[in-house]
C-alpha cells in the first residue's frame, strides 16, 4: 500500500483519508482528490460536445477543437496549482504536517494503542507511552533543547519486549527494525558491523534514506553483549564490550556512512550517509541475575541500613533498576549514558497468559477460531483449558512466547483430522483433558436423508 500522495507527496499520516490506485501502488490524499475533481469538472465543462477518450498518450490524433479544449483544460490545470491551491505543497509544510500527526497522539492514547496488543506491563507502557511522545516533541524541536531519550527495556524472556517496540512503531507510522545484538561484532571483525544495523532500517522503509532517518531500531539480547567480570578486559573483547563502544556513536546521533547494496534506489551498491539522531533506539535484554548485584547491599546489614529479608524481597522483585546496577552487571557507562529511559516488564503470571491467549487483537485462540471457522466448526477453548495451557507455558519457563507451540502441538491432531471427518463436524470444545491428552469434545452435524421420491 503506498503511504504517500502521488500529488503533493505528503504522507497517508497527515491526510484525512487516501484513496488507493489499482494495485494499490498509488494513492491520493483527501485534498488532491478535491483539487482533481475540481478540475475534471472544469474540463469536462470547457469541452462541451468533445467526445472523451482524449489525454496526454493520444494527443496527436485529437482533431483541432479536440486539441484546443485539452490544452484549455491543462492550462486551467497549471494555473490552479498555480494560484489557488486550497493547501500548502511545500516538502516543510508535508514535514510539519506529518509532525503534527504524530503528536497528535496523546501518551493516554498512545497507552490505549498497546492495551489492544499488550496484556499487562501497565508501568512500562506508561514509561513508553510518555518517552514516544517526547520523541516526537522532539524531532521539530529547534532549540536543541530536548534530548534524545533512547529506551532500556529489561525483562524476561517472551514478556512482551519486541512486541512493545513493534507496537510502537506502528503507533508512530515510522519503518522499524529489529537486530540481535550478539550477531554484532567491532568492525574488521568476523560477524556483523554496527552499520548493519542501518541497513536494515533502510530496507524496512523500502529504501528511503529520510523515512529511514526517523525510524526505531529494537536490539534485542542486548545483556549478552555485557562485559564479562567486573574490570575492563586487557584483551580485546570484540563481540561484547568492544560492540557496546561501536554502538555508542550511532545511539547518540551522528551521521553514519552505511554500505547500502542492491535495493531499489541503489540497485548497484554504494555507500550513503545516515542522520541517526532522529532514529529511536531501543534495547531489551533479559538480564538474568541482575538481582544478585543486591549483594552489595547485603553487605551493608549490620549497619542498620538493610535488614535481610528487606534485600530478599527486593531480589525478587527488582522494581527499580537502576543505571548503576546495570552497570555492574556489565554494560558500559557510556552506553546507559546514551538509554537513559529505563523501563522494566514484570514476569507474566497465570491470568496474564490466559488474557494473551484470548485478548488480543490477534490473540491465538482467535486465530485457530478462524482457520476451523473456514471448514464450518465452531471452536470453543474451556476456562479450564487455557488455565492449564497457561500452566504448562509457565513451567517452561518461556513466557507467552511458549504459548504458540503448546497450542500447535495440541491442535495438531484436530486441524489433520476434522476436515476430512466421516461425519461433519459442528463444534470442538477445548478441555483442560484436551490439554493434557489432546482429545477434544467434538459434536456433530446431523446429516438430513434424502426423503423419498416414490409415489
Ligand atoms: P520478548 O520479551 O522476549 O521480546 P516478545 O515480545 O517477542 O518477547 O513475545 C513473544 C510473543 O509472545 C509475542 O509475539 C506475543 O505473541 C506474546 N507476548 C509476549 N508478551 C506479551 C504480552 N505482554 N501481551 C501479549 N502478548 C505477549
Amino acid at each position: 500500500m503506498s503511504d504517500k500522495c502521488v500529488f503533493c507527496g505528503r504522507p497517508a499520516s497527515a491526510a484525512r483519508f487516501m484513496i488507493q490506485g489499482s494495485g494499490e501502488k498509488v494513492a491520493l490524499c483527501n485534498d488532491c482528490v478535491s483539487v482533481v475533481s475540481i478540475i475534471a469538472n472544469q474540463a469536462y465543462l470547457n469541452m462541451d460536445d468533445v467526445e472523451f477518450g482524449m489525454g496526454p498518450g493520444n494527443e496527436d490524433s485529437m482533431s483541432e477543437e479536440e486539441r484546443a479544449a485539452f490544452e484549455e483544460a491543462m492550462q486551467e490545470c497549471d494555473d490552479f496549482f498555480d494560484e489557488e491551491l486550497p493547501f500548502d505543497l511545500t516538502e516543510a509544510a508535508c514535514e510539519e504536517a506529518e509532525l503534527v500527526s504524530q503528536k497528535k497522539m496523546t501518551p493516554m492514547e498512545i497507552t490505549e494503542v498497546l492495551n489492544k496488543h499488550v496484556i499487562g506491563q501497565d508501568k512500562a507502557k506508561k514509561t513508553l507511552a510518555v518517552a514516544i511522545y517526547n520523541h516526537a516533541k522532539r524531532l521539530h524541536d529547534k532549540s536543541g533543547r530536548i534530548k534524545k531519550s533512547n529506551i532500556m527495556m529489561i525483562g524476561p524472556s517472551g514478556s512482551g519486549k519486541t512486541l512493545l517496540a513493534q507496537t510502537l512503531a506502528g503507533v508512530l507510522d515510522v519503518p522499524f527494525a529489529i537486530v540481535d545484538a550478539t550477531s554484532l561484532t567491532e568492525a574488521g571483525y568476523v560477524g556483523d558491523d554496527v552499520e548493519n544495523i542501518l541497513v536494515r532500517l533502510i530496507a524496512a522503509a523500502d529504501g528511503d534514506i529520510e523515512k529511514a532517518e526517523r525510524g526505531i531500531i529494537y536490539i534485542d539480547e542486548i545483556d549478552k553483549i555485557a562485559r564479562k567480570g567486573e574490570n575492563r578486559s586487557i584483551t580485546r573483547d570484540v563481540s561484547g564490550e568492544g560492540v557496546q563502544h561501536a554502538l555508542l556513536k550511532i545511539i547518540e546521533g551522528s551521521e553514519v556512512s552505511v554500505p547500502v547494496s542492491g535495493g531499489r534506489k541503489h540497485p548497484h551498491g554504494n555507500n550513503v550517509m545516515m542522520d541517526t539522531s532522529n532514529i529511536l533506539f531501543i534495547c531489551g535484554g533479559a538480564f538474568e541475575g541482575l538481582a544478585d548485584s543486591l549483594e552489595e547491599k547485603k553487605k551493608t546489614i549490620g549497619f542498620g541500613f538493610t535488614s535481610e529479608a528487606e534485600v530478599e524481597t527486593e531480589k525478587t522483585e527488582v522494581k527499580d533498576i537502576s543505571p548503576d546496577m546495570l552497570v555492574k552487571y556489565g554494560m558500559t557507562p557510556e552506553l546507559m549514558g546514551r538509554l537513559p529511559v529505563i523501563v522494566k516488564l514484570d514476569d507474566l503470571k497465570e491470568s496474564d497468559l490466559v488474557r494473551i491467549l484470548t485478548e488480543p487483537e490477534f490473540a491465538l485462540t482467535k486465530e485457530y477460531q478462524q482457520l476451523l471457522a473456514e471448514d464450518g466448526v465452531e471452536l470453543e477453548f474451556k476456562e479450564e483449558a487455557l488455565q492449564e495451557i497457561a500452566k504448562v507455558a509457565l513451567e517452561r519457563h518461556t513466557g507467552a512466547r511458549g504459548l504458540r507451540s503448546i497450542m500447535e502441538d495440541m491442535m495438531l491432531d484436530i486441524m489433520y483430522t476434522v476436515p476430512s471427518a466421516e461425519k461433519p463436524v459442528r463444534s470442538c470444545t477445548i478441555t483442560k483433558d484436551t490439554v493434557q491428552n489432546k482429545v477434544p469434545v467434538l459434536r456433530y452435524r446431523r446429516i438430513k436423508r434424502k426423503e423419498s421420491t416414490c409415489a
